[in-house]
């Protein structure tokens, strides 16, 4: 089959054949539709970023963890899936038996590996890819492949709501509206959320939001985050405030933003977060302020996710998709590591 790889840490990206999966026990074969190239990949090629382990690589590396495609071959005892179902990856692989696992928590999984980073298969990125079965969801006929690959963040903004065991309706405020900010803004209108304040400073982001269902949108650089969110909320802050940067400024800003006995959900991990709530921290502690980390994201929020897009609570369609060709792949990444590009890059086959 045909896939895209490199050959070395550092290495530039090459289309070459390498062999075709055979799904073992309980796995699935997919021939891929599309591929999501986030700006990681850039990271990923150069060993860095979400890249834990660089002993698990095997080179030529296939990388790839947001693909969707349709089951192309079924493994001995799957009973989930059948050949010709249109479905997408969760390229989070967990164990299925740890503790966490086993207990609803496999978004923690303590023998946890991504698709295409530190799996020891090949990625999405190719003509087809090998996973466990429980990694692939059916979608609904109403979402495109290239849509489908962002069920993923979707699913991850479903845990973080989860997480803040909020009743509906409610107020919201999201820190950051980048890919996973505007995810939360759709996730929270479609949770019953009825003031949703999105904070960026870019004009797009900030355009994004309010097509994803922002009833207030504020201009972090020019105005003050906080004081603007007060006012959405007759002065007593958001029900709910999602800080999706990992900067000590934002996390502090998020805290104060969020009413007394309210929650504010930590996504962001820019890991640089070195000094929280300096000026803050009474405040937060005074109000009773629930600080709650949110990571990744677990098989029921993935069936979530995908009931509230197969329902219409959650329309996929204002995210800006680019599609690239397969052959094209290099291009697409170039474009894909532009941080001011906020579209979601997806290379179809
Ligand atoms: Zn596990």
């Amino acid at each position: 089959m045909r896939a895209a790889t490199f050959h070395s840490f550092g290495d530039s990206v090459h289309l070459e054949d390498i062999d075709d999966p055979r799904p073992a026990a309980e796995e699935v074969v997919v021939r891929v539709a599309c591929c999501q190239i986030g700006g990681d990949i850039v990271k990923i090629m150069a060993g860095h970023g979400p890249v834990r382990d660089r002993e698990r690589f095997a080179f030529p590396h296939t990388p790839g963890y947001r693909g969707a495609g349709v089951v192309h071959a079924v493994g001995a005892g799957v009973q989930t899936l059948s050949m010709g179902d249109r479905v997408v990856i969760n390229g989070f692989l967990n164990c299925g038996e740890c503790e966490f696992c086993v207990s609803g928590h496999d978004n923690l999984c303590r023998h946890s590996h991504m698709l295409g980073i530190d799996s020891g298969q090949p990625g999405a990125m190719a003509e087809f890819v090998k996973v466990p079965a429980r990694a692939a969801y059916r979608i609904p006929d109403r979402v495109t492949f290239e849509q489908s690959t962002l069920l993923p963040n979707i699913a991850l903004l479903v845990h973080a709501f989860r997480r803040a065991e909020i009743d509906s309706p409610f107020t919201c405020a999201v820190f950051g509206c980048g890919l996973v900010g505007t995810a939360a803004i759709a996730v929270a209108a479609a949770l019953g959320a009825t003031e949703i304040v999105g904070i960026d400073t870019a004009p797009a982001a900030l355009e994004l939001a309010r097509a994803c269902g922002a009833t207030t949108t504020v201009d972090g650089g020019a105005e003050d985050a906080v004081a603007a969110v007060l006012a959405a909320t007759e002065g007593q802050g958001v029900d709910v405030a999602v800080e999706l940067v990992g900067l000590g400024e934002t996390i502090a800003d998020a805290a104060r933003s969020t009413r007394t006995l309210g929650v504010t959900l930590l996504i962001g991990a820019l890991g640089e977060t070195t000094i929280l709530f300096s000026d803050y921290y009474r405040d937060v502690v005074q109000r009773e302020i629930q600080l709650r980390a949110c990571f990744g994201k677990g098989q029921q929020d993935f069936v979530e996710a995908i009931r509230l897009v197969k329902s219409g609570a959650l329309d996929l369609s204002p995210f800006p998709v680019r599609v690239h060709a397969f052959d094209e792949i290099a291009d697409a990444i170039e474009t894909a590591r532009d941080p001011s590009n906020s579209d979601i890059h997806v290379v179809t086959f």
